[in-house]
């Protein structure tokens, strides 16, 4: 996978997949977190029988600290900028946005950016990460 996701499970599938960029320059901290992060949400849900629970509710968090003794985290403290020069999530009415570190520090000082299709002021929605 690319962009600043470290990792994700496909539950139904029942495949990991991690991000090749972030793998090789943060190899250690894949082993020890990232890993074992998307393996307790695959075994969470089978687990559980396929339902869907809160992604990192209290059952995948209970996993990763019974089974694999971590501190439960949802967020990775990788260096993006080679994987994801463009982190920050913005929606409009009509599609995802994507804004630079440097871009979304003006709108947090009062910066307004419209969506050039639909015309629509974009909101802040995420920091993509885990
Ligand atoms: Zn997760
Ligand atoms: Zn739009």
């Amino acid at each position: 996978m690319k962009g600043a996701s470290a990792g994700q499970a496909h539950l139904g599938r029942g495949g990991l997949r991690f991000n090749p960029v972030l793998l090789k320059d943060n190899r250690q901290a894949f082993f020890d977190e990232v890993i074992p992060h998307e393996m307790a949400h695959w075994l969470v849900f089978h687990l559980a029988n396929g339902t869907r629970l809160k992604p990192h509710g209290r059952e995948w968090q209970s996993v990763m600290r019974n089974l694999f003794g971590l501190v439960p985290r949802v967020t990775h403290r990788f260096d993006i900028q080679r994987s994801q020069p463009r982190p920050y999530r913005y929606e409009c009415g009509c599609q995802i946005h994507h804004f630079t570190a440097r871009r979304h520090a003006l709108v947090v000082k009062g910066r307004r950016y419209r969506c050039r299709h639909c015309d629509q002021t974009l909101v802040y929605s995420a920091f993509e990460n885990l």
